[in-house]
């Protein structure tokens, strides 16, 4: 019944491990991939006013103008990129969306589409989706997972079209230089490409770096499409509601997809986004409690047995390096949870780069994570 394409699509390995996790007892979890906060209050109670308000209608296809203009505004202002609300953001259910929406505007079948990988588990499948092939741009610890221009030029040939770049990156939590996204843009321009820059986690940063843009970058604007959300800074993942801004032909292609599949982004999520913007201290307060919990993460797992592991600079992952171990990381990973009941994610899941390493989150308690720790030592002890 299922067509050739899809049914060679794997399964997401994420979703494998949890229905594993969901159906044992006494499990600590580092396998989320979302914030452990609520909703900020006053966006709940914008969602609340919205449906008492009967704001419960289609949109505009592109989403409502209010929320685009905020975006417009906060994309000047914060990544110094300039878009026309009207035509040059569209609006879309999550950043998950956006991405298929962007692959599938622009990428012909066989078209070639390169990923620094460790990757988000979306993106290969998404150009799979559109009939592309995904090409894998290794990254690796000793460069801190920051991908090198140098491996990107070195795969490009004249069947690729476009490159998908995340900063920070889930799972490395890898975080791009201006110099880094400078040498991708020369690359991008010199060789006509697009550039889908998921910059999903770029308020969760840590240590003093700083998010940038390539779309903001000289000669970018129209070779950038960026893609954006509120999941991750604002604690917003089941409300489903993210956005593109690119040149107005390639986001009315977009559009014209969204048309047919989506309709709208929801309106209760748009409504309800319209003053995130506007709440620093709740979203600083998240970055804050996330860094701790970062630190406690991070040095536990350097203090354990056969376990090493670089401090990223972004997200909510760390991504410990677990080859001492003598096991490959699905091994680990299911030796760890049915040793000791803790759930953390192989690396190869995200990739064939990911590979000797696990990704553990730390959008959890600062119980969870030292629970977790303990138990680790316990598992790293007796193997
Ligand atoms: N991009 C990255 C890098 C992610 O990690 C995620 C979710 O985990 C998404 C996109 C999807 O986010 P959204 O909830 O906006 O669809």
């Amino acid at each position: 019944m299922i067509s050739n394409r899809i049914r060679e699509i794997p399964f997401s390995g994420i979703r494998e491990f949890f229905e594993l996790v969901q159906k044992s007892k006494d499990v600590v979890s580092l396998g989320v991939g979302e914030p452990d906060f609520p909703t900020p209050e006053p966006l709940k109670d914008a969602g609340i006013r919205a449906i008492e308000n009967d704001y419960t209608s289609y949109t505009s296809n592109y989403g409502i103008l209010e929320l685009r203009e905020r975006i417009a505004r906060k994309l000047k202002l914060k990544n110094g990129i300039e878009r026309d609300p009207e035509r040059e953001i569209l609006i879309t259910t999550g950043v998950s969306e956006a991405l298929d929406l962007a692959v599938r505007a622009i990428v012909n079948p066989g078209d070639d589409v390169l990923i620094p990988e460790p990757a988000y588990v979306s993106y290969k499948p998404d150009v799979w989706f559109a009939h592309g092939n995904p090409v894998p741009v290794p990254t690796t610890e000793e460069n801190k997972f920051r991908v090198q221009s140098e491996d990107i030029k070195e795969r490009i040939t004249k069947k690729t079209k476009a490159i998908i770049i995340s900063s920070p990156n889930n799972p490395t939590g890898a975080v791009l230089r201006r110099k880094d996204l400078e040498e991708i843009a020369d690359l991008v321009i010199d060789k006509n490409l697009i550039v889908i820059s998921d910059e999903i986690y770029e308020e969760l940063i840590y240590d003093g770096e700083r998010h940038y843009s390539i779309g903001s970058l000289n000669g970018m604007e129209d070779l950038t499409i960026t893609l954006n959300g509120f999941s991750k800074a604002y604690a917003f993942t089941g409300w489903r509601l993210g956005y593109a801004a690119g040149n107005s032909e390639i986001i009315e292609a977009m559009m014209k997809i969204h048309q047919y599949t989506m309709l709208c982004a929801p309106s209760i999520a748009q409504y309800a986004a319209l003053d995130a913007f506007d709440l620093r201290e709740d979203v600083s307060d998240m970055v804050r409690s996330y860094d701790l919990r970062r630190k406690l993460l991070v040095r536990g797992l350097n203090s354990l047995p056969n376990i090493s592991c670089i401090m990223p600079k972004g997200a909510f992952y760390a991504f410990p390096n677990i080859r001492e171990s003598g096991m490959n990381s699905e091994e680990f990973a299911r030796a760890l949870f049915k040793e000791v009941g803790v759930a953390v994610i192989p690396g190869n899941t995200f990739g064939a780069s990911g590979e000797g390493y696990v990704r553990c989150s730390y959008s959890v308690s600062r119980e969870t994570i030292s629970e977790a720790l303990g138990r680790m030592e316990r598992f790293m002890m007796s193997i």
